[in-house]
């Protein structure tokens, strides 16, 4: 299977064409993804039309971009005009989004062909993608087990070869968990860095759009073509997109890296090997590796219960009927509205809508949003300090391998800790990525996490990198 970089390449010398790229990209989901639920929809048609539109371009000698006929997946919470959006929901069935989201439009300037949209957790929220409305995704290296979530399918379309990259959200994890589950490279960009504007919100605070991919490179060239202010995303840093490819051989020599304990601690045995070994790769190239502890940490994932279901209450109060998508019709709009969202919503949406709506109520609101805010102020304050000491930190994505089906659909908290290394970043904005390094437990990938301060991308990538090679992966 070719690399994005390959494929646009080819496309752009004549080699290939985006036609003849999108047709093998459309016969491998034909023949897998009836057995991996993938795609909630693909785009054949728009697919086709766009990937004439590149070769006639390239015909015209035009310089067709970055991603020229490199054909793309994204998450159904992305808005494609005219394409049906659903979050995985029911209660969005139906809704064809009237624009698109600035990423959508940033790919399509740079050449790409979105095939289709992807199946997630509902409005992202879970981390195996068993919470979607319309059945799991499947792991493509063991469809008895999870792809992780809540990005699931964005990152079985890049393990299953549907497509060398894709696009994810990321708000407590829901790129770098499933990276790691799939073997991909999954990156949570630094808050801001990549327009929200037509990402379905979940937690606005939180969430990031941002890549996966087979590749340290294509993972880096997909953040460029999205990253960059955007006049329509008021949270958007007024700064162009960084320089990322050319930097990911930098290498890192006289780098500082700090092993974090909270981050390896409660890690099954094979996964904490990983991130020792991959420690030593990061030594062998030159890196100085220290021990770090950063006990603020252990807070994060009850701020972060807090937080995110508050804002996804306040968020999820449009979806009631009215304006989009599926209406259960009654006699009078509170009965509407009251008989849509119940039968609209799944169990999990429902939870974090009444936990969020309990922590921001009346009497309770210091207690529990309140706290839940100084605690995120902790671990900024955490973070940047340990900062101030190394250049980046190194732990676990995931405490285990990728684990089967309804292991642990019966207690939200199981699921939720999932989530405990993944989630400190997004509460500090800063950007973190997962590479695959080793494997665990049958032979299944494990993700090595890396996290650095504020718009530190370049210097992730380059390390990632390093423990791309080390590992034999590149
Ligand atoms: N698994 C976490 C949650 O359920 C994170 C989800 C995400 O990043 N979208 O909230």
């Amino acid at each position: 299977m070719k690399s994005a970089l390959e494929i646009a390449a080819d496309v752009r010398s004549g080699a290939s064409s985006a036609v003849a790229e999108l047709e093998r990209s459309l016969s491998v989901i034909a023949q897998r993804n009836e057995a991996l639920n993938v795609f909630l929809h693909v785009d054949s048609e728009g697919a086709r039309a766009a990937a004439t539109r590149v070769d006639a371009r390239v015909a015209r000698g035009e310089d067709v971009g970055a991603l020229a006929g490199v054909p793309v997946a994204i998450k159904d919470n992305l808005c494609q005009v005219g394409v049906p959006t659903t979050c995985s929901s029911r209660i969005l069935e139906g809704w064809r989004p009237p624009y698109s989201a600035t990423v959508v439009e940033r790919l399509v300037a740079a050449g790409a062909v979105v095939v289709g949209k992807t199946n997630l957790d509902e409005f992202a929220m879970g981390s195996s993608t068993e919470n979607s409305a319309f059945g799991p995704t499947r792991n493509p290296l063991d469809p008895s087990r999870v792809p992780g979530g809540s990005s699931g399918g964005s990152a079985a379309a890049v393990a299953s070869d549907m497509t060398s990259i894709s696009l994810g959200s990321d708000t407590g994890g829901s790129i770098r968990q499933p990276a790691a589950l799939c073997g991909l490279v999954g990156v949570k960009p630094t808050y801001g860095l990549v327009s929200r504007y037509g990402l379905v919100a979940f937690a606005s605070s939180l969430d990031q759009v941002g890549p996966f991919a087979r590749s340290v490179t294509d993972a880096a060239l997909l953040l460029e073509v999205i990253a960059g202010h955007d006049v329509r995303d008021s949270t958007s840093l007024p700064e162009p997109a960084p320089s990322l490819v050319a930097r990911v051989n930098d290498g890192v020599a006289g780098m500082r890296i700090g092993l974090v304990r909270e981050l390896v601690d409660g890690a099954d045995d094979s996964v904490a090997a990983a991130v020792h070994a991959a420690a030593d790769a990061l030594r062998a190239a030159g890196a100085e590796v220290v021990d770090v502890s950063i006990p603020e940490l252990g807070l994060t994932l009850s701020a972060y219960y807090l937080i995110a279901p508050a804002e996804a209450s306040s968020n999820l109060a449009r979806f009631d009927g009215v304006r989009y998508g599926r209406r259960v019709d009654a006699d009078d709009v509170t009965s509407m509205m009251e008989a849509t969202r119940t039968a609209g919503f799944g169990a999990e949406v429902k939870r974090r809508i009444m936990l969020g709506t309990y922590a921001l109520s009346a009497g309770y609101y210091d207690a529990y949003y309140g706290q839940a805010l100084k605690v995120r102020t902790l671990t900024i304050n955490a973070f940047a300090r340990a900062y101030g000491e190394v250049d980046a930190l190194l732990g676990a994505t995931t405490p285990s391998v990728a684990f089967k089906f309804g292991e642990k659909t019966d207690d939200p908290m199981a699921m939720y800790l999932n989530d405990v290394f993944t989630i400190p970043t997004n509460l500090a904005g800063d950007p973190a990525l997962s590479v695959p390094f080793a494997t665990g437990e049958e032979g299944l990938p494990v993700g090595v996490q890396l996290l650095g301060p504020g718009r530190s991308e370049a210097r992730l990538f380059a390390a990632a990198r390093v423990l791309e090679i080390a590992d034999g992966r590149a």
